[in-house]
């Protein structure tokens, strides 16, 4: 099942009949041909950003967030909330993250389709770290499907190798509201705080052997959602050396805008 994305022709889709029965364009997604910002005061956003571990979707997603005023959803942090709680769900769930892998999908279906019934979500959310597998994709479409007014865009933070592994050694999260920081040279993780005060930690999954094996599980069985969601994705790259957050920004609030 594929969700249309802005722009589409709804004219020439409309309870159209396609010969790929297994992947009708549905006609229930409203597309908007203005700018997404402006559109949609009825359409619900939806934003969906892919990429690798450390490629900068926790980052952006949050400054998405707050420019359009709805909750970024990240799989991991709520499972990281989880682990904390010492849920039943974050004491299974933890054996994977720990080693790199994917929690299983039925685990992360359960999560999602929960957080999305919240109120917040009502005008949109921005997916950050889910959909990762093809068939949780899948079922995100039939999701999306019910909704008949969703103004779709799909953004692939195409980061290279060394930089997200440069990225990973300088990067602490505060231990509260997870946000993500930069410790440049000189900085002391041990006495700075994070702005709403929360001490900085390192992530469990932080070090270079385990982000191996994370990139593993990435390209494996997420890497191939950028093809399964085709044009629709707008990518994103940082190649050679790393670029300041608010090039990158500027990038990503482009394609949002057009
Ligand atoms: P993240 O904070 O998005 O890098 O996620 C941390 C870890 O949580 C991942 O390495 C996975 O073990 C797990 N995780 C988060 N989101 C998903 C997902 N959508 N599907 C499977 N596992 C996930």
């Amino acid at each position: 099942m594929r969700i249309v994305p802005i722009g589409f022709n709804p004219l020439k889709t409309t309870m159209q009949k396609t010969s790929f029965q297994e992947k009708p364009i549905l006609p229930t997604l409203k597309c908007d041909t203005v700018s997404f910002g402006a559109t949609a005061n009825q359409a619900k956003k939806v934003i969906i950003l892919l990429g690798a571990p450390n490629s900068g979707k926790g980052t952006y997603g949050r400054k998405i967030a707050e420019k359009y005023a709805i909750p970024q959803i990240s799989t991991g942090d709520i499972l990281r909330g989880e682990v904390k709680k010492m849920s039943k769900l974050g004491i299974e769930a933890k054996r994977y993250m720990e080693s790199g892998g994917l929690v299983p999908d039925e685990l992360i279906m359960k999560i999602f389709q929960q957080r999305i019934l919240e109120k917040d979500c009502q005008r949109g959310f921005i997916l950050d770290g889910f959909p990762r597998t093809i068939n949780q994709a899948e079922q995100l479409d039939e999701i999306l499907k019910k909704d008949k007014n969703i103004a779709l865009k799909i953004i692939n933070l195409d980061v290279d190798r060394d930089i997200l592994f440069a990225r990973s050694a300088n990067r602490y999260i505060c231990a509260d509201c997870s946000k993500t920081h930069a410790v440049k040279e000189g900085y002391n993780p041990e006495t700075s705080k994070c702005d709403c005060g929360g001490k900085l930690i390192k992530r469990a999954d932080d070090t270079p052997e385990v982000l191996a094996s994370r990139l593993d599980s990435y390209e494996k069985q997420t890497l191939p959602l950028v093809d399964y969601y085709g044009e629709q994705v707008s990518n994103v790259g940082v190649y050679g050396k790393d670029s300041p957050v608010d090039e990158i920004l500027g990038r990503i609030n482009k394609i949002l805008e057009k």
